[in-house]
C-alpha cells in the first residue's frame, strides 16, 4: 500500500513514513492511492475474531510495510483488558427496535479518540525504535485529543508529548484527565486563548521546517493516517456485532446505517473508508452541533469553513470546530486528483469551494446525510433516551441520536457512535437528567482530587518555541548516535 498527498507533491510513501506526520511535505494530506476491499467471504471468516485480532486484519490492509505477527503483537497490546474496561473493547447496546449504541469510550479517558491513539501509542514506538529516533510530539487540543494521546504515551522511551490546550475552556473532568498525569515525558501547557490558538501555535512551529526536524516534531491530531486506519476496524466491528444474531443467508449483506458525531471528519471518514472497502453500510449520518460547518457541506455541497469569531462554545465542546481538516481528503476522491488541483486553489482565494454538480453524488454515491443540533436538541434526546430506556448518554452521542433517530429509515438498524461517556461531561447530563442524574463514579471523584500539574503560557510563538528548545528530547537517540536500535526502557537522556 502506497500513500499520496491529495496535493499531488509527495513521492508515493509507505505506511511508517507517514505515521509519524499527518500533513503531507507539500501541505496536503496523505490518503491511500488506492482503497483495499474486503469480500463478503472473508468478512464472514472475521466473525470469530477478538477486537485486537480483528483490528489486525484491517490494519494489515493498510500497514503493508509491519510484518503481521507484530501487528497483532501492537494491537494486543493497545487494545487490553486493563487499558479498556469493556472485555469485548467495543461493547455493542440495544436501545430500541432500531437504534444501537457502539460503546467506542471504554478507554482511560472516556471518549472514542482512545481507540485511535492506544494504537499509536504502540505502534509509534515501534516504528521508532526500528529506526532509531526519538519524537516529540506537539499538539494541541480542544480536550479529547489530549488526553487520549497523553495516556498513550505516557511514560513511552524516547517520545515526548507537548499538549497546548485552551486555559479555562475545557470540562473539569477533561482537565484533570490532562493535567493530573505526573509522568516526566508529559508537558501541559495552558495556553492564555482558545483552541484555535493553540492550533495555530502548533502550524507556526511547525511551518518552520528546519526547527521542526532539529527537535524531531511529529503529530498525532486527527488527520494522522494512523489514526484513521485504526478506526475502520470499529466499523467493520459494529456491523459484525449488529448482524451476528441475523439467519447466516441475510447476515452477509445486511446494510446497516452510522450516526456518527463529527468535527474534524476523522470518525465518520473512517466509516467512509469502511464503506469503500465493501462494508455493507447504506448511510452514514453525520451529525453536528450548532458549529454546523459540516451539515452545510453535505446539504448544499458548499464547503464555506468559517473564521473562529463564529465559532460557537456549545455544549457538546468536542465538537466546536468550523473547519473539518479530513474533509480534504473526501473532497480529493469525490473531485478527482486533477480536478482537486485547480479548485482546492480557488478555497484558499475565496474562502468557500461549491462542489455544484457533484453534491448529489454525496448521498447517491457516498451515502452522506446529515443533521445539526441545538443545546435544546441535545438536552432532550438525553432525556428522552434515559426514560425509554435507562440509558445515559454525553452530549455529543445526543447529537449522533437525535440525528439518527431523524433519519432513521424502515428495516435499517442505525449504529449510533457513542464518542464519549456521560460522566466526562457532568454538567450538561445533570441539566437533563436532573435528579435523575447518576452519582459521580468514585474513578471520577478520585482524579479530580488529584493534584494538577501545568504550566501557563501567553498565546506566543516564541515562548512555546523556547520551550520546546529547552525541553524537547534531541533527535537521534541519545545511546545510539550511530541510528542503531536503542533498548527498551532504557533512561534516553535529559527531558
Ligand atoms: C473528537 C470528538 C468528536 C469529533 O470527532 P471527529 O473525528 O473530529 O469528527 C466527537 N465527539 C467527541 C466526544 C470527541 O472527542
Amino acid at each position: 500500500m502506497k500513500y499520496v498527498s491529495t496535493r499531488g507533491h509527495m513521492p508515493p510513501a509507505q505506511f511508517c513514513d507517514i505515521l509519524l506526520d499527518g500533513l503531507a511535505p507539500d501541505g496536503g494530506l496523505v490518503v491511500p492511492e488506492a482503497v483495499p476491499t474486503v469480500g463478503s467471504d472473508e468478512r464472514e471468516r472475521w466473525r470469530g475474531l477478538t477486537y485486537p485480532e480483528l483490528a489486525a486484519r484491517v490494519i494489515a490492509l493498510y500497514a503493508t510495510d509491519i510484518p503481521g505477527p507484530d501487528l497483532e503483537a501492537l494491537t494486543r497490546a493497545a487494545y487490553s483488558p486493563r487499558v479498556f474496561r469493556s472485555p469485548v473493547v467495543v461493547p455493542l447496546t440495544r436501545l430500541d427496535g432500531r437504534t444501537t449504541l457502539v460503546g467506542l469510550s471504554e478507554g482511560p479517558t472516556l471518549a472514542f479518540k482512545d481507540l485511535a491513539m492506544q494504537f499509536l501509542g504502540q505502534v509509534i514506538p515501534y516504528v521508532l525504535e526500528r529506526a532509531g529516533r526519538t519524537l516529540n510530539i506537539l499538539a494541541a487540543t480542544s480536550g479529547d485529543t489530549g488526553s487520549s494521546a497523553e495516556y498513550a504515551f505516557r511514560g513511552k522511551p524516547g517520545i515526548d508529548v507537548f499538549m497546548l490546550s485552551p486555559r479555562g475552556r475545557m470540562s473539569p473532568v477533561q482537565r484533570a484527565q490532562m493535567y493530573a498525569l505526573d509522568d516526566p515525558n508529559i508537558h501541559n501547557l495552558a495556553v492564555d486563548g482558545v483552541f484555535d490558538d493553540c492550533q495555530d501555535l502548533v502550524k507556526a512551529i511547525t511551518a518552520d521546517t528546519a526547527f521542526k526536524e532539529a527537535h524531531a516534531l511529529g503529530a498525532v491530531n486527527s488527520i494522522n493516517f494512523g489514526r484513521i486506519c485504526a478506526q475502520i476496524a470499529y466499523y467493520f466491528w459494529a456491523w459484525l456485532r449488529a448482524t451476528d444474531d441475523l439467519p447466516p443467508a441475510a447476515r452477509r449483506s445486511q446494510p446497516v446505517s452510522f450516526a456518527v458525531p463529527s468535527g474534524n471528519f476523522g470518525n465518520v471518514y473512517a466509516g467512509h473508508l469502511a464503506r469503500r472497502m465493501g462494508l455493507p453500510v447504506r448511510r452514514l449520518i453525520v451529525a453536528t452541533n450548532e458549529n454546523d460547518v459540516l451539515d452545510e457541506f453535505f446539504r448544499t455541497g458548499v464547503y464555506a469553513p468559517r473564521p473562529r469569531e463564529r465559532t460557537l462554545v456549545t455544549t457538546s465542546p468536542s465538537m466546536d470546530i468550523s473547519k473539518a481538516s479530513n474533509l480534504e481528503r473526501l473532497i480529493w476522491e469525490v473531485l478527482g486528483a486533477h480536478e482537486f488541483a485547480s479548485r482546492w486553489q480557488r478555497l484558499a482565494e475565496e474562502g468557500r469551494l461549491d462542489l455544484g454538480d457533484h453534491r448529489s453524488r454525496l448521498e447517491d454515491e457516498f451515502g452522506f446525510v446529515s443533521g445539526s443540533n441545538t443545546h435544546g436538541d441535545r438536552i432532550r434526546t438525553i432525556r428522552t433516551l434515559y426514560e425509554r430506556t435507562g440509558v445515559v448518554i454525553d452530549p455529543h452521542t445526543a447529537d449522533g441520536l437525535a440525528v439518527g433517530w431523524r433519519q432513521a429509515e424502515a428495516g435499517v438498524t442505525t449504529l449510533v457512535m457513542e464518542t464519549a461517556k456521560p460522566e466526562k461531561f457532568g454538567d450538561t447530563v445533570s441539566e437533563a437528567l436532573g435528579a435523575d442524574t447518576p452519582p459521580v463514579p468514585p474513578h471520577i471523584r478520585e482524579l479530580l482530587a488529584r493534584p494538577q500539574r501545568v504550566r501557563e503560557v501567553p498565546d506566543d510563538v516564541a515562548t512555546v518555541r523556547a520551550y520546546l528548545a529547552d525541553h524537547a528530547l534531541p533527535a537521534a537517540r541519545a545511546d545510539s548516535p550511530d541510528g542503531a536500535p536503542a533498548p527498551r526502557g532504557q533512561d534516553l537522556g535529559p527531558a
